[in-house]
């Protein structure tokens, strides 16, 4: 793996690898404080300038984004990916490009945090949620989350799906990780952007599971172990024009089984192609 081009932010990095075959991925190493963690602290009310940057944040809350694939099928309408997915193709990562993948922003963050240990970090958190849909690459996964787990033990490791028929597999497969290792450790979330399956369907892929099949798949996650800190969450990254609609929502998951997340999609060029604009900008402007 090389390090093609790293950008870096007050609180962390995002980097460009390229991969023996000349393919490439993207990495990311960010810390925050304590006091984001809404799952930690239970607070609603939580003042904070996420921005206002200290290296004690590295013990507090650090968290690494890995990539499942390099380049993806899935072509979502607003993702940025697909330039690359364009130019190069996609294939699987192997487990060892994605275990490579947390070693390598490990070491980078060090060279800035004094060389802490992530077992040392009050949090951990390896987001399995850059470029690539997991659930297309599930054996790999998995055997990536074991090794992870095995590595550093107190992290906490999201796995993020959007939602289409082998997502049903790789939930399977989570529950066996859950068996061997407990219930306090792994987050399952669903990207699904919308409560509209047509607009779904064209937004993400054609081959995407409907938001009630994704209900019934959030409700065996959260019946498998009721007592589990958290739910299955639900990412909604919306655009100005995004069907969202909580009454429907409502009938597609059972409240109690979900958690709900929203955030406006970032514009880039593939999106500007495909007309879709950031919510929260439009509604700040007026
Ligand atoms: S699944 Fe993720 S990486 Fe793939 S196109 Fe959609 S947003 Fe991009």
């Amino acid at each position: 793996m090389i390090e093609l081009k790293t950008k870096q932010f007050t609180n962390g990095y995002v980097s460009v690898i390229q991969l023996e075959d000349k393919k490439l991925i993207e990495t990311t190493s960010t810390c925050l404080p304590i006091q984001t963690e809404i799952r930690i602290t239970g607070k609603k009310d939580n003042k904070i300038d996420a921005n206002d940057f200290s290296v004690q944040n590295w013990a507090e809350k650090w968290t690494v984004g890995i990539s499942t694939q390099s380049g993806c099928p899935i072509m979502c309408k607003f993702c940025a990916v697909n330039r690359l997915t364009d130019k190069q193709g996609w294939r699987n990562l192997t487990t060892e490009e994605m275990v490579g993948q947390v070693k390598y922003a490990v070491a980078e963050a060090q060279k800035i945090n004094g060389g802490l240990d992530p077992n040392n970090s009050e949090i951990f958190r390896v987001l399995f949620t850059r470029m690539g849909e997991p659930s297309l690459n599930t054996t790999n996964v998995i055997a990536a989350v074991r090794q992870i787990k095995l590595m550093y033990p107190k992290a906490r490791i999201q796995i993020s799906t959007i939602g289409i028929k082998k997502s049903v597999g790789l939930v399977a497969s989570l529950f066996e990780l859950e068996d061997e290792f407990g219930y306090d450790w792994l987050e399952l979330q669903f990207s699904i952007h919308s409560t509209n399956d047509t607009f779904r369907k064209w937004l993400q892929n054609e081959t995407v599971m409907s938001n009630k099949e994704i209900g019934g798949l959030a409700a065996s996650w959260y019946n498998a172990a009721p007592n589990r800190p958290w739910k299955a969450t639900l990412n909604f990254a919306l655009s100005k024009d995004t069907p969202f609609v909580i009454e429907d929502l409502k009938t597609q998951f059972d409240p109690k089984t979900v958690f709900v997340k929203i955030s406006p999609i970032n514009e880039n060029p593939v999106s500007d192609e495909n007309s879709l604009k950031t919510l929260f900008a439009y509604e700040n402007s007026i």
